[in-house]
């Protein structure tokens, strides 16, 4: 009997539990069992895409992705998006194509993906044990076969490390892949919370639940580090949504205290129309300026720029000055930000750094140092794009690991 031990029952684990099973054709001389932290598997899918999956993404290419990108080329070119599509066609499901290809499944619901894949699991004879925690590996040799020995106990032919970052600690992960890793002499990269949001230096707490399109720049040690364009969400702790979650994994991976984000309220208009648009509404406005924007953005936005620029929201349009105007509209163009930190990782939705991939094998998920030892998913240092990006990076190494230990298996028996 071939035995191989997965850690891990998310993402990648999963897939990587299947693929062995699908490559090996179901041979019943090999057994997967697939040992899980919490009390079931795949806790974390369940809330991806707010609870609806976004499973992949259709224009997902090696420029979505962060870390050791050239390490994550052979896998996401091997099991591209469409391909994955395919493997959960295969399980049953369909998908839709939406905004910008992030991929959903036809159902709406995170709960279909799961099941597809513990169905499947359940098919192919996959052991699945939950509330057991891998916390100690290692390598023995009998002087014939290299074994694989999951904490002081059971022993396998082949291990998967596949127990995710340490992102979201509530759905599971909390770093444990890095010390199993380390017992088998792996090094580990500075690791850091990404796709997240960030906290702001005495931002106004009156714009909690506010949202506005923007574009914006992050600007570290006075440099332009990146630019985004997007739907920001204002809390009452400084700023997040999507564009603001991508920019966050260079916030938290940043020695510096000299960050912020120059935001630009009015995307639409340019400086000269905004400006433009201000002097019109003073020659022919009546009322207070609180009201002086709410032809172009939300109200109490127009107020927060209003204070921010000494103007008080209840004093008359007609008497406002040439440079207040000129202030207002310089203020919308760039309202610059201080950044204090990005927020923690019970928080992220992803981790940046992780496992250094140059001592894994970026065509089998291989480990250098350990034969028969594997890594899938969020444990590299890899860390990818919101909009599907981390679920594709999952399934593309975990098929991978998945695929290569099964060939492995075939090889051994036609030998
Ligand atoms: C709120 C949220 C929303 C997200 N939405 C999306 C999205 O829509 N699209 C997208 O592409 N990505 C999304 N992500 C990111 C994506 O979910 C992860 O990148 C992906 O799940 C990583 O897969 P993984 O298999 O490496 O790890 P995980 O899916 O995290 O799975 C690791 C598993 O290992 C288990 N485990 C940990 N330690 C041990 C141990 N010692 N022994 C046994 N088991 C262990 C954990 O309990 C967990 O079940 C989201 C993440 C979060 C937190």
């Amino acid at each position: 009997m071939v035995k191989i031990a997965v850690i891990g029952g998310g993402a990648s684990g999963l897939a990587c539990a299947i693929e062995i099973m699908h490559t090996v054709n179901n041979r019943d001389d090999v057994k997967v069992t697939v040992f899980e932290k919490l009390s079931r598997i795949g806790k974390k899918i369940l809330v991806t895409g707010n609870g609806r999956c976004n499973l992949t993404n259709v224009n997902a290419t090696q420029q979505g992705y962060r870390g050791d990108v050239e390490f994550s080329k052979y896998a996401l070119n091997k099991y591209t998006p469409e391909s994955n599509i395919i493997f959960f066609n295969e399980l049953g499901l369909y998908t839709r194509t939406e905004d910008e290809g992030r991929v959903y499944p036809l159902s709406n619901q995170a709960s279909s993906v799961l099941d597809v894949l513990r169905f499947e699991c359940s098919r192919l004879g996959v052991e699945i044990v939950c509330d057991y925690q891998a916390m100690h590996l290692k390598s023995v040799f009998n002087g014939v076969v290299n074994k694989l020995v999951v904490n002081n106990r059971d022993r396998f032919d082949y291990v998967v490390v596949a127990s995710g970052g340490k992102a979201a600690k509530v759905h599971g992960t909390d770093g444990d892949s890095y010390d199993l890793l380390k017992m088998m002499g792996h090094k580990i990269t500075p690791i850091a919370p990404a796709l997240v949001s960030l906290n702001c230096e005495d931002f106004t707490k009156a714009l909690k639940g506010v949202r506005s399109i923007c574009k914006m720049d992050l600007i570290i040690d006075g440099e332009k580090t990146l630019e985004n364009y997007g739907e920001v969400q204002f809390t009452d702790y400084g700023l997040s949504g999507i564009p603001i979650m991508q920019l966050s994994r260079f916030v938290s991976m940043s020695p510096s205290n000299d960050i912020y984000i120059n935001l630009d309220v009015t995307p639409d208009f340019t400086k000269d129309k905004i400006e433009n648009y201000l002097f019109d509404r003073r020659e022919f406005g009546t009322g207070i300026c609180e009201n002086l924007l709410i032809g172009v953005m939300n109200k109490q936005l127009c107020i927060t720029l209003l204070k921010e620029c000494s103007i008080a929201p209840n004093s008359r349009i007609c008497d406002l000055s040439d440079d207040e105007i000129i202030r207002l509209s310089s203020l919308c163009k760039c309202w610059k930000i201080k950044i204090k930190t990005a927020r923690g990782f019970d928080f992220a939705q992803v981790t940046a750094g992780g496992a250094d991939c140059s001592q894994f094998d970026s065509k089998t998920m291989e480990s250098k140092l350990c034969d028969n030892l594997f890594c899938c998913g969020e444990a590299y240092n890899i860390d990818g794009d919101c909009g599907g990006y981390n679920l594709q990076w999952a399934w593309s190494s975990g098929r991978l690991a998945g695929n290569t230990i099964g060939e492995r298996i075939n090889n051994a028996q036609n030998q």
